[in-house]
């Protein structure tokens, strides 16, 4: 396999769509977002911080409970650009035996943060035995800015495609921070896919050949 592996959407017919989350898990809005979910029937996945596992690992657990997916974004949100070899290599193996160790999950998907890599992050990634995971182009929410609800709604929707991967943050590096605006969007947008016959899966469903 090339080691410059990364993928952006799923080329498919049927009417499914990723929703991805980063940077959790969150004490307050990942919990929303899971009984959101549960409401519609959808599933999501979520490249968690192994230090925010660390500190809300029963968050971790529940997420795989209710058939949710969870990645790897690093242990502690680095520019992998910027970051030499071996600490790159530490941050996806750290973050890897905390997430086991929370859910009993052994992931495969691997989420840059900020989309920071090169080509020696992406072999990396591959050698540890990871799929990295970006999104469709037209599928960047960010959300993070607080842009408004129906900017994010907008986004999502104009420009929705099959095979889709949309970029939505449960959390930031620092807990400490407002996802109001995302979780009132998937009021908005959940409803909204269930009418028009778009199925919310995990990325690793949504790749399924
Ligand atoms: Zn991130």
């Amino acid at each position: 396999m090339s080691a410059a592996l990364f993928i952006k959407n799923a080329a498919t017919d049927r009417k499914q769509i990723a929703l991805t989350f980063d940077d959790g898990p969150h004490p307050v809005f990942t919990p929303q977002i899971m009984d959101l979910f549960k409401k519609y029937g959808a599933k999501g996945t979520f490249f968690v911080t192994g230090q925010h596992v660390e500190q809300y690992p029963e968050i971790a657990s529940r997420l795989l409970e209710e058939g949710h997916e969870v990645g790897n974004h690093t242990y502690s949100h680095p520019r992998l650009k910027e970051t030499d070899p071996e600490s790159t290599k530490e941050e996806i193996e750290r973050t890897e035996a905390i997430i086991l160790d929370a859910t009993g999950f052994k992931t495969t998907l691997f989420r840059p943060p900020f989309g920071s890599y090169n080509e020696k992050t992406l072999e990396i990634i591959a050698d540890a035995g990871y799929q990295c995971i970006l999104w469709s182009e037209k599928q960047d929410t960010k959300d993070f800015s607080m842009p408004g609800t129906d900017r994010i709604v907008d986004q999502v929707i104009g420009n929705l495609q099959n095979g889709d991967i949309i970029l939505m943050h449960d959390s930031s590096e620092d807990p400490v921070c407002n996802r109001e605006q995302t979780v009132e969007a998937l009021t908005i947008l959940l409803p909204w896919f269930e009418e028009h016959g778009y199925e919310c899966v995990t990325v690793s469903k949504l790749l399924d050949k």
